[in-house]
């Protein structure tokens, strides 16, 4: 077999084929949301369509010791605390129980701290391996290009060094993990996006709960001197999904601009 070198530890070994987000998340939204059989439906803007499919973005990346390192690390734990229905959300339900501390501005937060029961480090690690996956290399998709290469080097060599376990988090990368409290939640997924170069900001959905991802204090500069000012990189929040810039936009998107296709234009009559 071909030995290549994994993009993360540099070693040469027969590569994995690595999934930009976790194919346990197929699972997950494919198992549990209705219609119980189906695919994701899946909304492409650069294809302008929308359509059934349980295709997912993968590149041979990484090495079996690093692809074991992001799911021991980060995924198997995030993946097990999203939603897996209106019912079941084990983060929202950590939330709940617990207090959040920030108060700023009029709106509360949580320090990771105040849910002492949450592997706050596990969701730090998930998300700064999406951050440096979907940058690191070219994925083949055109939703996604843009992001190629664009991670700065400041914060490139640390991150890479951080997901290998040899170094602290980056202290000037801050995260913030949104939790759907709207009382009938929708289940979405997307890929990163985000405006690197000038907003030096990333986020993206895994079902129930938001990442956004701030690239050095300048991103944020209120979240980050908060942050700062009491040692720590992430802080929790409840936000309606239903609300946010992002489902508007995503509504839009494909009600306006996408064309069903397949299965999902019979259902939606207008194939
Ligand atoms: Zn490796």
């Amino acid at each position: 077999m071909t030995e290549e070198k994994c993009e993360l530890c540099g070693e040469f070994s027969a590569l994995k084929k690595s999934h930009l987000m976790p194919k346990s998340i197929y699972k997950a939204i494919a198992r549990t949301f209705q219609p119980h059989d189906s695919a994701p439906v899946w909304a492409s803007r650069s294809q302008k369509s929308a359509y059934y499919s349980n295709s997912q973005i993968t590149k041979r990346l990484l090495c079996g010791a690093c692809e074991d390192r992001f799911n021991k690390n980060g995924e198997k734990y995030v993946v097990g605390k999203c939603m897996k229905n209106a019912q079941t959300f084990e983060l929202k339900r950590l939330l709940n129980c617990s207090s959040p501390s920030i108060h700023v501005n009029g709106s509360s937060y949580f320090d990771p701290k105040d849910i002492p029961k949450l592997n706050s480090e596990k969701f730090i690690y998930f998300a700064a391996s999406i951050v440096w996956r979907v940058t690191v290399t070219d994925w083949g998709n055109d939703d996604i290009s843009n992001l190629e290469n664009a991670l700065p080097n400041e914060f490139k060599r640390p991150l890479q060094q951080y997901l290998l376990n040899k170094a602290e988090f980056p202290k000037n990368i801050y995260i913030t993990v949104c939790v759907d409290d709207d009382v009938d939640p929708v289940p979405i997924m997307s890929l990163p996006s985000g405006d690197i170069e000038n907003d030096m900001h990333l986020s993206f959905f895994i079902p129930g709960i938001k990442f956004n991802v701030f690239l050095g204090a300048n991103a944020d500069l209120e979240l980050s001197s908060t942050l700062s000012s009491l040692g720590i990189n992430m802080i929790y929040m409840y936000r309606s999904f239903r609300e946010s810039y992002e489902y508007q936009q995503m509504k839009h998107l494909v009600n306006s601009e996408l064309s069903p296709k397949g299965k999902l234009a019979k259902q939606s009559g207008s194939s």
